[in-house]
């Protein structure tokens, strides 16, 4: 049985401390916004894309720690790879915090796989994945990054 010393394990506590990327990022040309009102966490991703290539992109928002460590791991992950890969990312993402089984080599993302423990915080690791792909999608969702409120 995983309890909650297990779910928030050093690399989310390191996350959560010392976020990653956090900011508005001056150069983005891509944003999403995304809502988890489950749990009341908000997450915008700012991305600028360099031909198909995440050429840099940062996070901002509140919420829970498994929300925001999440997306600070995820701004590191994802910095210089394609939409594709991003997506791919994702998929194996969801995949560690659906089953728990996380692989090894992928030790920082595999911090997460204590979340499937706790079903209702899938939506709060997942939250900046589901916007950084909305982002990269360019969906309308960007134009609410104006009215966002911090
Ligand atoms: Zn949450």
């Amino acid at each position: 049985m995983s309890d909650l010393a297990d779910l928030y394990q050093q690399v989310i506590l390191d996350h959560n401390r010392r976020p990653r990327n956090r900011g508005k990022l001056p150069t983005a040309n891509r944003v999403a916004h995304g809502d988890n009102p489950s749990c009341g966490d908000q997450c915008s991703v700012y991305l600028r894309l360099d031909g198909d290539r995440i050429g840099d992109i940062s996070f901002d928002g509140s919420g829970c720690a498994i929300s925001q460590a999440s997306a600070s791991l995820m701004t590191t992950q994802l910095k210089g790879k394609t939409a594709a890969e991003a997506e791919k990312m994702f998929g194996e993402f969801r995949d560690i915090v659906t089953t728990g089984q996380a692989p090894e080599e992928i030790s920082d993302v595999g911090a997460f796989a204590g979340v499937h423990a706790f079903p209702a915080r899938i939506k709060c690791a997942t939250l900046g994945w589901h916007a950084a792909l909305n982002a990269l999608k360019g969906d309308p969702v960007t134009a609410t990054t104006e009215t966002h409120k911090d």
